[in-house]
């Protein structure tokens, strides 16, 4: 069974005549060990959709499942505890706690999991080796460069060990070389295993996933778009 797999999903807004339609009829399906982006004019449902996949929102309609689960069925501390499980968040405007140093910012999750604190602080250094950062654990955000910080909250996604890796506008902040670091990053990690789903506005950036689902008024027009036949500008 696919890792994501929507069925006839809508999502709407709003009620009477306030409604906005911001998914209609969605199906789509994403097998463990894919490597998407999602892509689209803004307003086309990128970010509902994302939203559904990641278990952050209940769709109006249709079906869901993730992991061979009916999201529907499941109640809210269920959902939750497959978000902090299975599913790691990378933002474009990374999220982390500047108080925190690298290594207390990626442990965070694992403090919600229950984990013991000699355990947390192991497993957030080899997350943090794993993007790079082997030799930064102690520096606090405002002291590492966009893509170290984006490296350290891509280390906090997958220290709980999640089946999928979802990125919003990953890279929308950061420049032309640190793009390519953290899109190696998400390389390597898909390569170990991981499902990468990742909204992206930067078509060089989507020729570098495998696949790419095109977004257009709430519906998918393309669900298996080839990157390279995405054109620029
Ligand atoms: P926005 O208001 O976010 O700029 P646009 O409608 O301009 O929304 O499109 C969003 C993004 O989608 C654009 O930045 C562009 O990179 C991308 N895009 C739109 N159409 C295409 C296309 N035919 N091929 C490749 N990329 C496209
Ligand atoms: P995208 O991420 O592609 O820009 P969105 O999923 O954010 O698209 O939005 C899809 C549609 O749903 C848009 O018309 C948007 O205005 C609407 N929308 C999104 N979020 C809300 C909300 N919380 N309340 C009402 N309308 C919303």
């Amino acid at each position: 069974p696919s890792l994501i797999d929507l069925h006839q999903i809508s999502k709407v807004y709003g009620s009477d005549n306030t409604e906005v339609k911001a998914l209609w009829d969605v199906s789509l399906t994403i097998d463990q060990g894919d490597y998407c982006s999602i892509m689209g004019p803004s307003g086309s449902g990128k970010s509902t959709a994302m939203n559904v996949i990641g278990c952050l929102d209940r769709p109006t309609g249709g079906q869901y499942f993730f992991d061979g689960q009916d999201v529907a069925q499941l109640d809210d501390d269920t959902l939750a505890a497959i978000r902090n499980r299975k599913i790691g968040f990378v933002f474009q405007q990374f999220h982390l706690l500047p108080q925190l140093s690298a290594l207390d910012n990626v442990a965070l999750p694992m403090v919600y999991g229950g984990v013991a604190a000699a355990e947390r602080r192991e497993r957030a250094t080899m997350a943090l080796q794993r993007v790079g950062l082997g030799n930064r654990l102690t520096n606090k955000p405002s002291q590492l460069s966009g893509g170290q910080q984006q490296r350290v909250a891509i280390a906090r996604a997958i220290v709980n060990r999640p089946l999928l890796l979802l990125a919003d506008e990953p890279t929308g902040a950061l420049d032309t070389t640190t793009t390519a670091e953290v899109m190696t990053i998400f390389e390597e990690l898909n390569q170990g295993g991981i499902t990468v789903v990742m909204v992206t506005h930067e078509p060089a950036v989507a020729r570098l996933t495998k696949r790419v689902v095109w977004f257009r008024d709430g519906q998918v027009v393309n669900a298996h778009m080839q990157p390279e036949d995405v054109s620029y500008g």
